[in-house]
């Protein structure tokens, strides 16, 4: 029989089996599993949360991934797609809420080639960012070109680690291609980002538990795990969010289990709870957070799912607002940049 603080000690102690991790995200003792993921984060990572803009350039994409609000087969969606000046412009305009790192996200859209993608990258490290990229799949010379231009961070989420579900939702895609991406974009330097969703159809928790696995092996340095939200225009619209509980204890386990990765609080949690959900979530691991900077006429757009939260603030109402979420649970915005420190 299993015991939950055994195992908690076991994934401390990087003993990591599969049945005891579906175990634990089965048990009712959530407490001391957020507990223990908030120790963990407390020595690997201490109080502060890092502040990540996010600009989401274009929601035009050439990918049919079924759960996807954006997918290039959705007639009913507007696209934008934002010009090179525009995206310079609204990394400058963010400058004075100091964010340290701005993240550059789209769907998959060739519209812009590499020498635009490299001078955005350029202009915009000018200004003092770090530049985390987020527009998917390129070949290895792309990823290389990026990196020289400024880029040092690539988020390129897989969402499943169980390869059929994942060539099932991901048509005309595969699973080792994008692991060979991940891999391409570490062997350049790159901190490499990734992540799952939780509610998949026919996922089930021993599937969580393998990803859970698989981000130890792969060493990520950046996890993102959100909910999944279906969008009524695609054809999964009809199916169940998942409970709140469930994502909190991913996050959680997660946190021990890779100990020292940044890990968001992702803003598909923040919409299902936008109430409590960013303080919840660094109350069990989470030690990022992502403030959207995209212009309100455009953010409303990049509808990956619906009703994302905090559409119609600007970006100087997400800085206060998030400011004093974190200060009221006793953390601090980090002042500095964030990369991830390997100290195991
Ligand atoms: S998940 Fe990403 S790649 Fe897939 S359709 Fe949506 S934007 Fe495109």
């Amino acid at each position: 029989m299993y015991n939950d603080l055994e195992i908690l000690n076991n994934l401390e102690n990087n003993i990591l089996n599969k049945d005891e991790i579906a175990f634990l995200l089965k048990s009712k003792n959530s407490d001391i599993i957020f507990k223990r993921a908030d120790e963990i984060r407390k020595k690997y990572l201490g109080e502060e949360v890092h502040l990540r803009g996010i600009i989401e350039f274009s929601n035009y994409c050439k990918r049919q991934c079924l759960y996807c609000g954006i997918q290039g087969q959705n007639s009913k969606i507007k696209r934008y797609r934002m010009s090179v000046n525009e995206i310079i412009e609204t990394a400058k305009t963010s400058l004075p809420f100091n964010y340290k790192t701005v993240v550059l996200q789209s769907g998959e859209d060739n519209y812009y080639t590499d020498d635009m993608i490299c001078e955005i990258v350029r202009e915009i490290k000018k200004m003092g960012f770090v530049i985390t990229l987020s527009i998917g799949e390129k070949t290895y010379e792309q990823y290389e070109r990026y990196k020289n231009a400024g880029a040092e961070r690539y988020l390129l989420k897989h969402e499943t680690s169980d390869t059929q579900l994942y060539n099932t939702l991901n048509p005309n895609m595969s699973f080792q291609k994008r692991i060979e991406c991940q891999k391409n974009l570490k062997k350049l330097g790159y901190e490499v980002g990734s992540g799952i969703m939780i509610g998949l159809p026919t996922q089930t928790i021993e599937s969580i538990a393998n990803d859970i696995i698989f981000f130890k092996k792969m060493d990520y340095d950046m996890i993102g795990i959100s909910p999944f939200i279906p969008h009524p225009d695609t054809i999964l619209g009809e199916s169940d969010i998942p409970a709140l509980e469930l994502i909190k204890k991913v996050v959680a386990i997660t946190r021990i289990v890779t100990k020292d990765t940044n890990l968001p609080v992702t803003t598909a949690f923040s919409t299902l709870n936008n109430a409590r959900g960013r303080e919840e979530m660094l109350q069990v691991g989470a030690n990022v957070i992502m403030p959207n900077i995209t212009p309100v006429k455009y953010k409303m757009k990049y509808e990956l799912y619906p009703d994302k939260a905090c559409l119609t603030e600007v970006a100087f109402q997400c800085k206060g607002c998030l400011e004093a979420r974190i200060k009221s649970i006793g953390r601090c915005v980090s002042t500095n940049y964030g990369f991830r420190n390997k100290e195991r």
